[in-house]
């Protein structure tokens, strides 16, 4: 693979990183204090100076006012815009509506697009996507309880999920059924339905309180209860029993946005771990930076933070040149690598930050509640490692 940058995108990233030092870094700790809701005007008038600067959607197709950057570019900067915790959203590339646009970009239909796909890279709307189950192993995507049954033009769905990201004041939810329980195949069981969320019967139950997260507004996850919630069919999304196609092809690029932005965050730590231990004295004459141990800290993390951009550009580009089924061995192994890798970085940071490093004054403790996370969703460590160990291994 070819590491150089094109000038287009070294011009890009450095405006994301002005923008991001200037007008991000700034209100960061309203995020501590401020409700999402209260924050919502303020970043609406960011959202608008990035749009102005045609800088709006990275990720999304040019038709609907992205800039449909390939996957090593907007790779790239997703570790620009994970510099701090409101990148994403204000540059209009977030979890989830991301990844749902992306599918509904890719198998929606006409009509699908127009009133789903569109409003929602335009930023006019926001969704979520609902497959993990409150009672099943959200670890085993085969197994879920919650059914869509045909019924009339209809389909009608109850269940229970949680952990449905954004939800909360969200338009439309992507949703996880079993729609043929009579397949062969345990993989063609379900599929992927739109669910208006002010259809009747979408029971959004409560914001699950999170340890890092704020619990209301886009960066919240909900528990909902399907009651009888009736959809008409052409609501389907990509045909009955493609859940698992679509939910692979959601994944694929979401992890090498997921660990970008990881990638970003470690960055940022390690910013704030060097500059501190070069200030900050331990005795009149000498700074943390003169301590060994300190070093050793800022040498495991610079290892940390260039093993995992090389893995991921790497996977980046075996995606983009041979398809996301070469890729699959490495999707896994940059899965886990990554989330632990920016656990380390974050836990060094605030080591050296001592109880500054606990407070709220610089946004280390809250990367470290915050991203906790990481090694769960998008598959928790131990299934990404089965599956990576098992494809390794399958070769000898
Ligand atoms: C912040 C956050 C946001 C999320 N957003 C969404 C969302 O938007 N939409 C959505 O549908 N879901 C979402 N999820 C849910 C997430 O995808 C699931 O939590 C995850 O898939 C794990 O499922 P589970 O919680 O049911 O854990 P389980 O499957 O019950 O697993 C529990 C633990 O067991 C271990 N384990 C699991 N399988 C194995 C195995 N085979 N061998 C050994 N150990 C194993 C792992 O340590 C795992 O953490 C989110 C979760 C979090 C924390």
């Amino acid at each position: 693979m070819a590491f150089e940058v094109s000038e287009k995108i070294q011009a890009i990233l450095d405006m994301i990183n002005e923008f991001v030092d200037k007008e991000l870094v700034p209100m960061e700790r309203d995020i501590f204090e401020k409700e999402p809701a209260e924050m919502e005007p303020e970043l609406e008038k960011k959202r608008e100076m990035v749009r102005r600067m045609e800088l709006w959607a990275p990720l999304h197709p040019k038709e609907y006012g992205g800039m449909a950057l390939p996957l090593m570019e907007s790779a790239m900067v997703f570790e620009a815009l994970g510099r701090s915790p409101m990148g994403l959203y204000v540059f209009g590339c977030q979890a989830p509506d991301a990844g749902n646009i992306e599918i509904l970009h890719k198998y929606g239909t006409p009509e699908q697009k127009e009133k789903y796909c569109r409003p929602a890279v335009e930023g006019k709307i926001r969704s979520c996507f609902a497959m993990t189950e409150v009672e099943v192993a959200g670890s085993n995507p085969t197994w879920l309880l919650t059914t869509a049954e045909k019924d009339g033009d209809d389909y009608v769905i109850n269940g229970h999920k949680w952990y449905a990201s954004s939800c909360d004041g969200s338009n439309f939810a992507i949703v996880m059924a079993e729609t043929n329980p009579e397949a062969e195949s345990n993989h063609m069981k379900a599929s992927m339905i739109i669910v208006p969320t002010d259809t009747p019967g979408f029971n959004m139950v409560r914001n699950i309180s999170i340890m890092g997260h704020v619990g209301s507004g886009y960066n919240s996850h909900a528990e909902v209860l399907f009651q009888n919630c009736r959809v008409p069919q052409e609501n389907i999304l990509g045909g009955e029993g493609m859940g698992f196609v679509l939910a692979q092809e959601r994944l694929g690029p979401g992890r090498i946005h997921h660990c970008m932005r990881w990638i970003g965050i470690m960055n940022r730590c390690f910013d704030l771990m060097c500059s501190y231990a070069k200030k900050r004295r331990r005795t009149p004459t000498k700074v943390l930076a003169d301590s060994d141990i300190i070093k050793s800290y800022v040498a495991e993390s610079a290892a940390d933070i260039l093993s995992s951009r090389l893995m991921v550009l790497n996977t980046a580009w075996v995606i983009e040149n041979k398809g996301v089924k070469e890729a699959m061995k490495d999707i896994s192994i940059i899965k886990f690598h990554v989330a632990n890798a920016m656990q380390r970085v974050i836990d060094r940071a605030l080591q050296v930050h001592g109880g500054l490093g606990m407070s709220d004054d610089t946004p280390i403790a809250w990367y470290y509640a915050h991203e906790r996370a990481a090694r769960i969703y998008d598959g928790a460590d131990e299934v990404h490692k089965i599956s990576a160990g098992r494809r390794i291994l399958r070769e000898y």
